[in-house]
């Protein structure tokens, strides 16, 4: 046996790792395991290629809890070390990585939301453990079984002992405070996070004692082998859908292995991208289209970043724009770096290019199943809209190719891209300024009657709804030339598509003074405007509008929750000059006038739905007296 110090500059280094990492306990495991993995990996590698000659056996990892003892152990079979080995790989240069990280972050702000890796893998089993051991045996021929011990302090001892089979064993002897992780429960569900796809098999379990084997069997060195009471689980699958080539995998592959990744969901995803670059990065994942509903906000967070098939995080906001933050699915990249802020990712080229690529690809899957299929294309858009119309809004570059397959859908459930429908309402709905209006409603049961006499002259009404409708509609009158949006119900048809031809008043100015006070009084004139129109004398006697400007300001208030409120509600009672019923008042005695007039604003009210509570009684009763 011999003792020697750790090459650490820094005194005590444990204190700042804990620290440090001090919000992700847990990624010990991920770290640990990995290197298990590799040491398994690179085994394979020197076999392949004849550097090493031995048998490969079974090479599995495993993580063993002995809850008598107090361990956790990440067993391996992979290259081992020898004693040069452990002092050149975790005695000398363990730390250089640490220590710059530490002198790079030092008192900065973000340090804590550092991913591990920056080297410190093996170290950060001192996170949870107060002794940790390294038993392992090299690949070598004839090799010396050694173990490393530490307490944490930067002190160590190397001794040599017997160990039956290559690999290596790394014991963490689990500090009281971070015993949580001698649940089996607990280790489970961190395997589960984060070594759920590694590509060699990971088996856990309880596995407090071993016993010889009963017949007396011998392993390759002649000892009698020692068997496992208990059979642990394999907790991975190594060879995870989006290691493998698209032309081996068919629709329920995907599907089955969306179900994989969220066996809690049980929605069917509407599609897939399965991206492949390995130039100029390397990436790799398969992206689902989830079915979007109205609440986006809790539908994000649900990609998983990979690196070689190590769960890194499910936050991957700073990787991809943020509307494709939406979609479900996995990305493994070994090219995104890992040991640096969330900030600096951003600003990483890398990242930028793993970003527009990524965009690119979505885009251009939409573009391609669009033209594939344009039927299939309609069926899934209810689904698709939120997504797409997102996406416009917030990337340019997706916006303009997104033009090409943003769909519009009219009342008669009939789809038309932008430019398709531009053409199909320019004869009868251009104004006299040249813009051609689309007319939409956002909900047709609301807004019947609006829909019903934009109809009955020939005019198209869409069908536009969902949370982002609004900004998007916006976003179209910037880039389409000469379309403006206006809902059925912001004004008069007459006044929504304004004509050359003005149809003359029956009322005359005076006609209109005496009138107005009338209808102020029948109403709350905080709340509405009384305006006189000569409309046609089939529209209706009154029609309440919302002006579309008044209507998008409030929508667009809710929506980033700012000043709603603060705006007041307001609408346009509207009233058809030329309607007989209008005209006739001029004629009634007062008293009757008023009457009338009640009765036509209330109805008008009714119509839209806001004829309510004492009001709505009152219309009601009324009614009811004047019934024979
Ligand atoms: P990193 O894995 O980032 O290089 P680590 O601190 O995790 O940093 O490990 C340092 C080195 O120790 C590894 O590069 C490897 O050479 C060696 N090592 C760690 N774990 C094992 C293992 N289970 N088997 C063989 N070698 C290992």
């Amino acid at each position: 046996m011999r003792t020697g110090q750790i090459n650490v500059q820094t005194e005590n280094i444990f204190p700042i790792i804990k620290k440090f990492l001090y919000s992700d306990h847990e990624i010990f495991l991920r770290e640990l395991v990995s290197n298990a993995v590799d040491a398994s990996q690179k085994l394979k590698v020197l076999s392949s290629n004849g550097e090493f000659k031995g048998e490969l056996g079974d090479l599995k990892v495993e993580v063993i809890l002995d809850s008598e003892a107090k361990t956790l152990t990440i067993r391996d079979r992979g290259i081992g070390m020898t004693a040069d080995e452990i002092d050149k790989y975790i005695n000398q240069i363990a730390f250089s990585g640490a220590e710059e990280f530490v002198q790079q972050y030092k008192g900065k702000e973000g340090a804590e939301q550092i991913i591990g890796h920056f080297g410190l893998g093996f170290y950060s089993g001192f996170m949870v453990a107060e002794k940790v051991q390294i038993r392992t045996l090299s690949r070598h021929e004839g090799s010396q079984a050694v173990q490393w011990e530490s307490n944490g302090s930067p002190e160590y001892t190397i001794t040599e002992i017997e160990k039956d089979f290559r690999g290596t064993d790394i014991v963490l002897y689990i500090a009281e405070e971070s015993k949580e992780f001698l649940e089996k429960a607990r280790v489970s569900d961190i395997l589960n996070k984060y070594c759920k796809f590694l590509p060699i098999p990971v088996f856990f379990g309880n596995k407090t004692e071993y016993i010889d084997s009963p017949e007396g069997e011998k392993d390759e060195n002649g000892k009698v082998k020692r068997i496992a009471i208990e059979v642990p689980n394999q907790i991975n699958n190594t060879n995870p859908a989006w290691t493998k080539a698209p032309v081996d995998l068919n629709d329920e592959d995907y599907k089955n292995f969306y179900r994989e990744l969220y066996p809690m969901t049980f929605e069917e995803p509407l599609f897939h991208i399965h991206l492949n670059v390995d130039y100029p990065f390397n990436l790799t994942g398969i992206l689902y289209f989830p079915k979007i509903k109205e609440n986006v906000e809790v539908q994000r967070n649900k990609i998983n970043l990979y690196s070689n098939q190590v769960f890194i995080t499910d936050s991957v906001a700073e990787i991809v724009p943020e509307f494709l933050t939406l979609l479900h699915g996995v990305i493994d990249s070994p090219d995104i770096p890992l040991n640096v802020s969330r900030s600096y990712l951003q600003s990483d080229g890398n990242v930028k290019k793993i970003s527009s690529h990524i965009t690119k690809k979505v885009a251009d899957k939409l573009a391609e199943m669009f033209k594939k299929d344009r039927k299939d294309f309609e069926a899934k858009w209810n689904d698709l809209q939120v997504f797409v119309q997102y996406g416009m809004l917030s990337e340019d570059k997706f916006a303009e190719k997104a033009k090409t397959f943003s769909l519009l859908k009219n009342t008669a459930d009939e789809y038309f891209t932008l430019e398709e429908y531009k053409e199909k309402v320019a004869a009868i709905q251009t104004d006299k300024d040249n813009k051609v209006v689309f007319l939409y409603t956002n909900n047709q049961e609301e807004q019947f009657s609006f829909v019903k006499k934009a109809k009955d002259r020939g005019y198209d009404v869409l069908h536009l709804d969902g949370p982002l409708a609004p900004h998007w509609i916006q976003k179209i009158e910037q880039t389409l030339e000469n379309v403006s949006f206006a809902r059925v119900d912001a004004d008069t048809l007459d006044k929504l598509i304004k004509k050359t031809d003005e149809i003359p008043s029956k009322l005359s100015k005076e006609d209109e003074e005496k009138l107005k006070p009338v209808f102020e009084n029948s109403v709350n004139k905080e709340k509405f405007t009384i305006q006189f129109e000569s409309m046609s004398e089939d529209d209706a006697p009154i029609i309440i509008t919302q002006p579309e400007f008044i209507r998008r300001m409030m929508e667009q208030q809710r929506m980033g929750g700012g000043f709603y409120g603060a705006f007041p509600e307001m609408y346009n009672m509207v009233v058809n000059a030329n309607h007989p019923k209008i005209s006739n008042l001029l004629v009634k005695e007062e008293g009757t006038r008023e009457e009338t007039v009640k009765q036509l604003t209330d109805l008008a009210l009714l119509a839209q739905g806001m004829l309510k509570g004492e009001a709505l009684n009152r219309f009601i009763e009324r009614n009811i007296e004047h019934i024979a």
